[in-house]
């Protein structure tokens, strides 16, 4: 009988967002199955096309005189599993993408540009018996031919490059010696070793503590009954949750199993990845967003070779082509950088959850500060809840003080330190310790004004103030990176009294050198990391001792080590607490535990000092309290009171247009309708708790207006579903796809 192909087209366009039907030729037949990536006549002129097999049918509904056949298979294995590519067809339906946005998720961009594989060539004698009677046949004809030989007699089986470098032998004479049959080259796939990539050592394993065993043995009995397992484990930061994935991950191993571990891109150092390497060696492959393209295939290849059966990566080594997977971790998992932000913009728990569902493995969500949704599943049962209350080295969780900065200007001190951090620093240098300062804005100051008619300097394609960089005199756009010149005069009522205001790092990055003239200063922000590895230079010569100061935005709050650090100052809290989002005292309290937990890692105990105009905040006071679940139970009581999720599920439509009148009246027709539509519909309208049309709290970016509809629903089953129906005929009727709307469901961000 004859079989038919479904294929998804390697073009991201909505007109062609569907599966066309290949015939598949002959010589095929036996080979090609799903997964295969294939080339394929495609549109009015046969141009040959990439394409995806998601589907093999005995039928197809249109005429048999009209369909093409598939041209080639352009992998030897496919490229996709059968498994992956439900999970595929899941993330259209949950994030409504195109079906080859989600494919791309899975396949590296090396293999689709057929990025050559680097090989390594290995030769070979053909016979060792017959070696001295053909060195001397060749011997007068080709000396290099002979001396290849000489080499192979005493090395057989030595790389190309090594033989040919000890006999300036030309590759010719190793052709000419294949050809007689005399040798064999064999060559053996290369993988680009990524940076931090080493080989295993036998660092002694350290004995788990009471608690850590606890854990251990509590996931492990889970593990063993091949179900779904899902647990949170909240740990103190300090408390050895590495440690413990070690172990899980080791025991999915020695069954044979996969492992997925995930930690944020920005603590995705050496210093992480080191520890895996130390313990499973050449098993570990490393994904992150600073391999090249090639480093990237070749770590995707050892995975889909089975040379690798660990994966150590950022968000995106959630879809590492394993197929059994024992475990997935997911360290510090309450952090932004697990959402995606582009289309399909998924959360990687969700693609974790699906994954071990599908598994049937052990799911590990491991943080010093669940996020607030997930912690009330887990009190909802939907997790088992795991804790590490003490730190292993037995040190104390550092003392947090909050210092009231309206004191300070009471006081006359109009500075950007307190008094208490000010001297805290001088003490920190005096004993020859290190200081760690958190500043959650790069640039030097937030924006200048103009202080006669109030003018603020702001982008001309965005709108939003622009902030001075003063290494370079210019004004930068954080939203386009438009730059522009720093004005002499107001352009408005041209007065010369331009002031800066705001501080960056830049900025605490002068002033602390005006202070402390004699500190050896650090700064890590977006505009000193640019460049490929001088995130992990700073980071490495500051463990080394080479700085007392390490100043920079949200890059250093997370997952470093240093056990020299004893001082940690937050310059000021209120930066994350003053943004108009449901989630902003979740990420303050998130961020003073994660910077504070970088103090007092060694012997000595740490001090944590914490600036902010609103000290009786409780995001602030629990967080200086270290008390995850007194924040928890007055954040979830807001939540639940306020319609915020984990209470209702969050969908924002982004709309974004030059024209701005056509955007509103769009935006408004859109909210008219949707209205409409709720009204009709007796569960939606029961469910629905709110929905309006607003301009975006930044409200325009790159030339762009920007409008949103916030919608919220309350978060069960069956309203989800009705919900999904719903997002369907809108985007239908609202010609979907189009590049100016976008549909975020779980968005982080409101703004
Ligand atoms: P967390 O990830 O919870 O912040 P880590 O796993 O980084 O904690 O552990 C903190 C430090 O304690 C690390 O230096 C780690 O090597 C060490 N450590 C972890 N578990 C043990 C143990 N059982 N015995 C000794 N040292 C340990
Ligand atoms: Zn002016
Ligand atoms: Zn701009």
């Amino acid at each position: 009988m004859d079989k038919y192909a479904g294929i998804i087209i390697d073009q991201a366009h909505p007109s062609i967002d569907r599966v066309f039907h290949y015939s598949i030729p002959e010589d095929m037949k036996d080979i090609l199955t799903i997964g295969h990536r294939v080339s394929v006549p495609f549109g009015r002129y046969n141009r040959h096309i990439d394409g995806y097999v998601v589907r093999i049918d005995d039928t197809v509904d249109i005429p048999l005189s009209k369909i093409k056949s598939i041209k080639e298979i352009l992998d030897n294995r496919p490229a996709l599993l059968p498994k992956h590519i439900s999970l595929i067809q899941w993330m259209v339906d949950r994030y409504h993408c195109m079906t080859i946005e989600a494919i791309k998720c899975f396949v590296p961009i090396g293999l689709r540009i057929n990025m050559r594989k680097q090989k390594e060539r290995y030769v070979h004698l053909a016979s060792r018996a017959n070696v001295d009677e053909q060195i001397e046949r060749i011997e007068r004809r080709s000396k290099y031919m002979a001396d290849i030989l000489r080499f192979l007699k005493r090395k057989d089986g030595t790389n190309i490059d090594i033989i040919q470098e000890a006999t300036s032998a030309p590759a010719s004479s190793f052709k000419n010696l294949e050809r007689r049959g005399w040798i064999k080259i064999d060559s053996i796939e290369k993988y680009r070793k990524p940076e931090g990539s080493n080989n295993a050592s036998d660092r002694p394993i350290p004995k788990l503590t009471g608690e850590q065993q606890r854990v251990v043995g509590t996931i492990i009995e889970d593990m063993k009954k091949n179900v779904y397992s899902p647990f949170i484990l909240h740990g103190v930061t300090g408390s050895g949750k590495t440690e413990v994935y070690i172990r899980i991950v080791e025991e999915s191993i020695k069954r044979g199993q996969e492992a997925i571990v995930l930690v944020p891109e920005i603590s995705l150092t050496p210093q992480t990845v080191r520890r895996f390497i130390r313990r499973f060696g050449n098993l570990v492959a490393i994904m992150h967003s600073r391999l090249s393209d090639g480093e990237r295939y070749d770590q995707w290849r050892r995975i889909k070779n089975g040379d690798a059966s660990i994966v150590v990566g950022a968000r995106s080594a959630i879809f590492a082509p394993f197929q059994n997977i024992g475990v997935i971790i997911i360290d510090e998992s309450h952090d932004d950088s697990y959402k995606s932000d582009i289309s399909p913009r998924y959360h990687t728990i969700e693609i974790a959850k699906r994954r071990c569902e599908m598994d049937n493995s052990a799911l590990i969500l491991g943080t010093a500060t669940p996020p607030i949704d997930e912690y009330y599943r887990a009190l909802q049962g939907e997790y088992t809840l795991l804790e590490l209350t003490r730190r292993v080295d037995g040190s104390t969780p550092p003392n947090v003080e909050i210092v009231d900065m309206r004191d300070e200007l009471i006081r006359g001190n109009r500075s950007m330190f307190s008094k208490a951090l000010y001297e805290g620093v001088h003490e920190t240098l005096g004993q020859n310790k290190q200081a760690i300062l958190f500043l959650n804005r790069r640039g030097y100051a937030n924006f200048i004004s103009c202080r006669e008619c109030g003018w603020v300097a702001e982008c001309n394609r965005c709108a939003v103030s622009l902030t001075f960089h003063a290494s370079d005199r210019t004004l930068k756009c954080h939203y386009c990176g438009l730059q522009y010149p720093y004005p002499r005069v107001c352009p408005k009522c041209h007065s010369q009294y331009i002031k800066q205001f705001g501080v960056g790092t830049q900025r605490l990055e002068k002033e602390l050198a005006r202070f402390f003239p004699n500190a050896r200063i650090a700064r890590m922000d977006m505009d000193t990391t640019s460049r490929k590895g001088s995130h992990e230079r700073i980071l490495t010569m500051f463990g080394d001792g080479e700085y007392d100061i390490l100043l920079g935005t949200q890059m250093i709050s997370k997952g470093l080590d240093f056990p020299n650090v004893t001082l940690v100052g937050v310059i000021t809290a209120d930066s994350s607490l003053n943004l108009p989002e449901y989630t902003s005292p979740e990420r303050t309290f998130q961020l003073i535990t994660q910077v504070g937990g970088r103090a007092g890692r060694g012997v000595e105990p740490g001090r944590v000092i914490v600036q902010t105009y609103q000290p009786e905040h409780y995001a602030i006071e629990y967080a200086a309290k270290n008390d995850y679940r007194a924040f928890f139970d007055h954040e979830i009581n807001i939540r639940r009171q306020f319609h915020y999720p984990p209470f209702t599920a969050i969908v924002k439509l982004s709309m974004s247009g030059e024209d701005e009148k056509r955007l509103v009246t769009g935006a408004k027709d859109l909210e008219t309708w949707l209205n409409h539509k709720i009204d009709k519909d007796p569960v939606l309208k029961r469910g629905l708790v709110h929905i309006g049309a607003y301009p975006a709290p930044i409200a325009r970016i790159n030339k762009r207006y920007r409008w949103q509809i916030i919608m919220r629903i309350i978060d069960k089953k069956d309203y989800l579903n009705a919900y999904h129906a719903l997002i369907d005929m809108l985007l239908k009727c609202y010609n979907t796809h189009n590049e100016n709307i976008s549909i975020d469901f779980r968005p982080t961000s409101l703004l």
